[in-house]
């Protein structure tokens, strides 16, 4: 069962041992498979308040006491769901490649959007997403907030040219700076910001 209560989300977790880990990163990839179309979770998502969490984008992968010791200033906008929440979708605001020491892996891991292949921005967000679930945040929590609304017209929000957008078209979805998205706009892509 996942819990779906935020409040019972919005606990800290505490750190457990590598051994008392692996088995609940056992039971969370178990829990994942399972689920419809998940590609994270994390340990208080299923009850038990401990920092264990895993990922399952390009690979699945356990992360234990996972810490993120770098991140970006770079950051971009990516539409998000959750296993708890299987009803919204939210736009949230990340950043763009972070780096994380996790007690079961020897070095650090690095992740980035800063690919053409999309798989590495799910994979960049989720880690992003499921260390968050771990101090209690919740994607509603990144929720990325468009221009304050102005007489009663959302105000256009000013896109950098540099700045990364994420664009769809159909099932498609791609991440890359708003100058190469938008001759892609006038093409059937629709910005997702
Ligand atoms: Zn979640």
């Amino acid at each position: 069962m996942i819990v779906q209560d935020r409040k019972e989300l919005e606990v800290k977790c505490s750190p457990v041992s590598i051994k008392e880990g692996e088995e609940i990163g056992v039971r969370l990839l178990h829990e994942l498979r399972e689920s419809e179309n998940g590609i994270g979770l994390a340990a208080n998502q299923i009850g038990i308040n401990k920092r264990v969490c895993v990922i399952n984008v390009k690979e699945p992968l356990v992360l234990i006491n996972p810490k993120i010791v770098e991140k970006s200033k770079e950051k971009f906008v990516f539409p998000e769901g959750c296993l708890s929440f299987p009803d919204s979708k939210v736009k949230t605001i990340r950043h763009e490649s972070i780096i994380v020491e996790a007690d079961n892996h020897e070095g650090r891991l690095s992740f980035s959007a800063n690919s053409k292949d999309i798989n590495d921005a799910f994979e960049c967000v989720c880690v992003q997403h499921e260390i968050d679930h771990l101090d209690g945040i919740t994607m509603f929590d990144r929720e990325f907030k468009s221009e304050p609304i102005i007489n009663g017209v959302n105000a256009p929000k000013k896109i950098g040219r540099n700045e990364k957008v994420t664009i769809t078209k159909g099932t498609e979805s791609k991440v890359l700076k708003y100058k190469k998205a938008q001759p892609m706009l006038e093409d059937g892509w629709t910005l997702s910001i």
